[in-house]
């Protein structure tokens, strides 16, 4: 080991950006760096991009194991002319090769909303030392065709190259008084209102835990259904299930606060919805009892219920769901990555 190139290292470490809500999600990062042209901003100059990967051995990208770091920056090149740095916009994204169904983080030196796939997010201020940054949470849908997409913020534009997470195929059977879809009133409704729910204030920090302590994972996210023989159009398995005695604790899978907490829906069951912020929102359904009404605040295993077969379930088991601005994510990232 080299003495002097170590201590340079570290010293050109302390001197980069510091992006702190990502610093476990293992992808290859990325930084864009664009000079503002407020005259012009239709060309999108691209002054020089620096690309550079996490550390050797960073997952390429549908791995969703182990925690490299990605930090980069282009600030260790502009301390010469502190005064250009303001003028310069970074976007950095945390995995430009996401798969189906995946969560990534977009990172911005400005405040302002980030657009992909025709939807638009907010990017909220985060607390760091330096220049401030802004950042927004991207959930891929798991439906998304495979394919190059744009990915649009003040400006600059990036493509990510969107795999396919091969989500499999699932046969159900139901009995005939589960078989339905009819939602109690209200139901479809107030699901979707708190799937929307967007408050900036991040509740969580960390990785969620899983809800149901030593529980069988019975159902991954993802997977198509065909029930009593009839493929479900546009459904996908849009949560993950843990399949565990009735009565099981559930416990809160990361801090946050309760926004919806029913019981007696015909579909949903006996649910809880909570929202963790920066359009974070998880669900636990079919649940036998509930623990906790909205507006409470929940620390991170607290519980919150307990496993049941409430609604459209054939069996004891929790269905757990995690949206991010309204799009459902596979929680697996979220039990593995720091978001
Ligand atoms: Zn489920």
């Amino acid at each position: 080991m080299n003495n002097s190139s170590s201590i340079s290292r570290k010293l050109r470490l302390a001197t980069l950006y510091f992006f702190p809500a990502c610093l476990s999600v293992a992808f290859q990062s990325y930084v864009l760096a664009n000079p503002v042209n407020s005259n012009s901003p239709e060309h999108q100059r691209r002054a020089s991009i620096s690309y550079a990967k996490a550390r050797a051995g960073a997952l390429e990208n549908d791995s969703m194991g182990g925690g490299t770091s990605a930090l980069v920056s282009q600030q260790d090149e502009s301390t010469s002319t502190p005064e250009s740095s303001q003028d310069v916009d970074h976007l950095v994204i945390s995995n430009l090769k996401p798969v189906q169904g995946e969560t990534i983080m977009v990172s911005s030196s400005h405040p302002g909303e980030v657009k992909f796939n025709n939807e638009s997010v907010s990017l909220f201020a985060d607390a760091a030392d330096g220049q401030p940054r802004y950042s927004a949470l991207i959930a891929i849908p798991a439906q998304l065709k495979p394919g190059t997409y744009q990915l649009l913020s003040g400006g600059l534009v990036e493509s990510l190259a969107v795999g396919n997470a091969h989500y499999g195929t699932q046969r159900l059977s139901l009995p005939k008084s589960k078989d339905n879809f009819q939602a109690s009133p209200g139901e479809k409704e107030q699901m979707e209102k708190a799937k929307k729910t967007v408050s900036s204030e991040k509740m969580w920090s960390g990785v969620f835990q899983h809800p149901v302590k030593h529980a069988r994972l019975s159902t991954r996210f993802g997977l198509k259904r065909i029930v009593n023989g009839k493929p479900l159009k546009d459904y996908f398995h849009s949560g993950t299930d843990f399949a565990a005695p009735q009565g099981t604790p559930v416990l809160a899978a990361a801090p946050g606060r309760v926004i919806v907490a029913h019981t007696g829906w015909r579909l949903h069951g006996n649910t809880v919805c909570i929202d963790h912020g920066r359009g974070v929102v998880s669900i636990s359904i079919h649940m036998n009892t509930i623990k906790v009404k909205p507006g409470d605040s929940v620390e991170a295993g607290q519980q919150i219920g307990t496993v049941g077969k409430t609604g459209r379930a054939s069996g004891p088991h929790l269905h757990y769901g995690i949206y991010v601005n309204n799009v459902a994510s596979n929680p697996d990232y979220w039990f593995r990555n720091t978001y």
